[in-house]
């Protein structure tokens, strides 16, 4: 487990260590910006969340991404993450 670990990444709600394809990911730019799945020129601080339901529900309810980001996340979004059925 150990030596794959850096090659994962943590999901911001479970608190388990995915691989980056199961994942989405948000970055805040050096200059505060926050975006959506970056491409990987995109430097910042970045938080990951599981691909499913659950952990972006959780994320959103407990403003996970807000606290891991140290900045309000917008309403945009946490819209566009949000999975509709
Ligand atoms: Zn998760």
């Amino acid at each position: 487990m150990k030596s794959d670990k850096k090659f994962k990444r943590k999901c911001v709600a479970c608190s388990q260590y995915k691989d980056k394809q199961d994942l989405i990911k948000i970055t805040k730019t050096k200059e505060g910006e926050i975006i959506l799945n970056p491409d990987t020129l995109t430097h910042g601080r970045s938080v990951y969340i599981c691909k499913n339901e659950e952990c972006i529900n959780l994320a959103i309810k407990n403003k996970k991404i807000n606290k891991a980001l140290k900045s309000a996340v917008s309403q945009e979004i946490l819209e566009q993450i949000t999975i509709k059925n």
